[in-house]
């Protein structure tokens, strides 16, 4: 399985070692490509759009062309994962002329909602899909302010959405590359519908 992070900007390592964690788990070997130009997203089976400052992901993808090829991926329904910064940059409004969303998650976002409030977090949180709570990690993360028809809520923190689905698009306010617990990276990539590799879904995670 080819997993490409998108590489401009933002914390690349730590969601390859989560996505080589989750793939390992299921015994599925995985290349992580780190991606900084356009070509490389249409021989990716799967991608990571990471946090960082969402402005600056969302300059640079377009500068480089990489914008189109995650559309055109998502469009193909094939999973991505994204997670704060990631959220804010794959939303469809982002209340931010300055960052230009992809628009494949019909989302609206508040920025730094929850910076405002703390700059950072740490909450045990109820996700669907998963049987215990996740240690979610949230660094000035968005608020997500309003869902389309088609966006199913995985958790809410405080009453706003923190973790949603769309198709085959998974995203996060928080950080769950920021953990040892590759369970969002799993869910996201392996236990969907729309997952690279089929596997049983009954085998042990290691989390
Ligand atoms: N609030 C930041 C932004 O707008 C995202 C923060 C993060 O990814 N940790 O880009």
């Amino acid at each position: 399985m080819n997993a490409g992070v998108i590489a401009v900007q933002g914390d690349v390592s730590e969601h390859a070692d989560a996505v080589r964690r989750a793939a390992a788990s299921h015994g599925v070997e995985v290349d992580v490509i780190e991606i900084r130009e356009a070509g490389v997203v249409p021989d990716c089976d799967v991608l990571l759009m990471p946090g960082g400052e969402s402005t600056t992901i969302s300059r640079l993808l377009s500068e480089e062309g990489i914008d189109e090829e995650i559309r055109a991926h998502v469009a193909a329904d094939k999973p991505l994962l994204a997670t704060c910064a990631g959220l804010i940059v794959a939303s469809s409004d982002a209340n931010d002329e300055r960052v230009a969303t992809l628009d494949v998650l019909d989302v609206s976002v508040d920025r730094n909602a929850f910076g405002r409030q703390a700059d950072s977090f740490e909450a045990p949180l109820s996700v669907t899909g998963l049987d215990d709570p996740f240690p979610a990690v949230f660094i000035r993360a968005p608020v997500i302010d309003e869902v389309g028809e088609g966006v199913e809520v995985l958790a809410e923190w405080d009453g706003d959405p923190v973790a949603v689905k769309q198709g085959s698009v998974v995203a996060t306010s928080f950080h769950p590359e920021l953990t040892a617990d590759s369970r969002v990276h799993d869910l996201a990539f392996f236990r969907q519908a729309h997952a690279a590799t089929p596997v049983d879904a009954d085998a042990e995670v290691d989390a």
